[in-house]
């Protein structure tokens, strides 16, 4: 059941933030202000918050069109010191003399303004960058700030590779490319003797600890990447031997995204520090222990402890949990306490950025008005439905009520057999299909009214049968993959109207000619919800620009987004506080969403010979006659305009 809705005329702003339950997933980045609109407050040290319906309305007045991502770029920065912050406290308290060093693992958002801003974030706390491919590689090497910011290079690497990375070694910067497999090392210390000089690496290591959750093939014996401990324990006695056991300089694992379970993520800390401790005893000195990414987002908007699957810990019991475990392991073993690496990207980034989208219309279930009377020559299965309509309000209790509904199916069916065998005409199929929905909207309500403890299934699924349908003018492939690809929910939320009550729930459809392309799982600490609350559209259009926005986009959804029906990258908006504004920002910049001619580009379509098709087309036809000239022209320009508009729909 959802949670109730007050009365309209007490409904608050605290309503709506509580409806769309901000406080559990927002981490305090969001909330309703008095004009009804979502705000921001990109840094918890001000109080400034940025109106999200005002930068969308002068974005859309400068020119951008919708769908856009809007970037907070201070949001960023709030959640690199809150990382930091909650290490420093750990280690503080735990007395670690080890150290920590946050990494952004640049995958999860390689957009440079991006990871800009978090290294600028980062400069206090010397955080370092960790990419995983030859593209990221080449990126990242020109942009490290100091000889003294970490650069560690993870996945595999060619020969090409690591020679570029043996060469920035050479030239002083830290760079230290994570061996993934033994021939990976052999290849290392092959080019490293050919250059004549000391390599350094580290290793990845394949640990027993795993977390569950939709990333576990990340750690564990069956994943991809690192090397066995007894492959390990070979590579340890070669370097003794070889004389060089300074060149390990770290050690890595990393569980997986989402890690749901803290206790997972301690006892890989435990494996790993013992893997250290047993190095160190060896003779080897390795100076970082990096326990990998996986610090969760709480999309799910579940309460702190709650113990249901998900993520329902705090960024300092993440931090606790790395030390503490790190710390036991090393007094235990009474060995140097190394620095720890953590490689956070998901919960550094998906906060900062919300997707806006505009909402195009709204299909609602088709029913008769309540005063509704049946004409005298209806069929009898119409009158059968709409005598099952009348009795709803008598019905004793939740068993009657089941009880009109199984009749109401069952008409229902019967009508549709009716009508495929030629007994039933169009308009009457047409109508025991809007009493039927009659019947379950009138059974919905009164379930509603009564609010009882507990539901019968089939009486709780009528509310998601009922849902309006809300088109919404955006591509889940290109803007929420992971939804699509993994289920996951994402916050969503009216951006504007919530000083009133939304008054209807509703499935998002986006525009794309996939049937995938919904969203009917919406974020809800009482578990699945398959509808979102949404208010009413007269006549199931927008009268004014209706816009949702979708929250905690900023990890990985901008990347993974594909072409899909060739809807292209959405339109982008980066905002920054600025206190010398009255608005209290400032939209640094505005990126156009990609165009058709760049989408067709892409699939070997080129503006010159699509154009010089039509063109000769309106020609022939306007010398039969069948337009006239002036017109042939006005066709052929208005084909030409459609090359520089972007791929999605103009609502307007
Ligand atoms: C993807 C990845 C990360 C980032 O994980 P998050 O869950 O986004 O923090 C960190 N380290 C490695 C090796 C990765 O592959």
């Amino acid at each position: 059941m959802p949670p109730s809705v007050p009365a309209p005329a007490a409904w608050t702003p605290a309503d709506a933030e509580a409806l769309y339950h901000m406080a559990a997933w927002g981490e305090g980045f969001f909330g309703v202000n008095d004009s009804g609109h979502v705000c921001v407050r990109p840094d918890p040290r001000t109080d400034a918050r940025i109106d999200l319906a005002a930068v969308v309305d002068e974005v859309v007045a400068g020119g951008l069109s919708l769908p856009a991502v809007i970037r907070f770029q201070d949001v960023l920065a709030t959640r690199v010191r809150a990382l930091n912050g909650a290490f420093a406290q750990a280690t503080a308290e735990a007395g670690y003399g080890g150290g920590y060093t946050s990494v952004y693992p640049v995958k999860v958002n390689q957009l440079r303004e991006v990871v800009d801003e978090i290294v600028e974030a980062g400069r206090e706390f010397n955080c370092g960058i960790e990419c995983g491919s030859k593209a990221e590689l080449v990126a990242t090497l020109p942009r490290l700030e100091s000889d003294d910011t970490l650069c560690l290079v993870n996945g595999y690497k060619d020969a090409a590779m690591l020679r570029l990375i043996l060469t920035f070694q050479r030239l002083g910067r830290r760079v230290l490319p994570i061996v993934e497999k033994v021939s990976e090392l052999e290849q290392i210390l092959a080019l490293a003797d050919e250059a004549g000089q000391e390599p350094a690496f580290g290793i990845r290591v394949k640990l027993a600890a795993v977390a569950p959750g939709p990333w576990t093939r990340s750690g564990g014996s069956l994943s991809k990447f690192g090397v066995s401990l007894p492959e390990l324990v070979a590579l340890a006695d070669r370097l003794i031997e070889e004389g060089r056991p300074q060149a390990l300089k770290l050690l890595h694992f990393h569980l997986g995204s989402q890690i749901g379970d803290v206790g997972a993520l301690k006892a890989g800390v435990r494996e790993i520090a013992r893997v250290y401790a047993g190095l160190v005893r060896r003779g080897l000195r390795p100076e970082f222990l990096d326990v990998g990414g996986g610090l969760g987002v709480n999309y799910e908007a579940l309460p702190l402890g709650s113990g249901a699957s998900g993520v329902d810990y705090s960024v300092q019991e993440y931090a606790n949990a790395v030390v503490y475990a790190a710390k036991e392991v090393c007094d235990a073993e009474q060995v140097p306490e190394p620095r720890l690496i953590t490689e956070n990207g998901r919960a550094v980034t998906a906060h900062h950025s919300v997707l806006v989208v505009d909402v195009l219309g709204a299909t609602q279930k088709p029913t008769v008005p309540d005063d509704f009377e049946l004409p005298a020559s209806a069929h009898a299965v119409a009158a059968e439905l709409d005598a099952l309509r009348q009795s709803v309000p008598q019905a004793g209790g939740l068993g009657e009520l089941l009880e009109v509904l199984h009749d109401a199916n069952e008409a229902r069916g019967k009508a549709q057999a009716l009508f495929q065998y030629g007994y039933l005409d169009l308009d009457a199929a047409a109508l025991t299909e809007r009493l039927y929905w009659a019947v379950c909207r009138r059974i919905h309500d009164r379930v509603e009214a009564a609010a009882p403890e507990w539901t019968p299934p089939e009486l709780d699924a009528l509310g998601d049968a009922l849902a309006d349908q809300l088109l919404c003018d955006f591509s889940v492939f290109q803007s929420l993959m992971d939804h699509w690809a993994l289920g996951q929910r994402f916050p969503i939320a009216p951006i504007a109207r919530l000083e009133r009550v939304p008054e209807r729930r509703a499935r998002l459809v986006d525009i794309t000619c996939d049937s995938d392309g919904e969203v009917a799982r919406f974020v809800s600490p009482e578990g699945e919800r398959r509808a979102l609350d949404v208010h009413a559209l007269p006549d199931g259009v927008p009268t004014e620009p209706y816009r949702l926005g979708v929250f905690l986009v900023g990890a990985y959804q901008d990347i993974l987004g594909d072409a899909h029906n060739l809807f292209g990258g959405v339109s982008e908006a980066h905002v920054y506080l600025d206190d010398d504004e009255p608005s209290g920002y400032y939209v640094e910049e505005t990126l156009k969403g990609t165009t058709v001619e760049e989408m067709l580009a892409r699939v070997q379509y080129f503006p010159s010979d699509l154009q010089a098709r039509v063109q000769s087309l309106v020609r022939e036809k306007a010398r039969a006659g069948v337009v006239r000239q002036k017109e042939a022209q006005a066709i052929l320009s208005d084909y030409r305009a459609f090359f520089q508009q972007t791929t999605y729909l103009d609502p307007r």
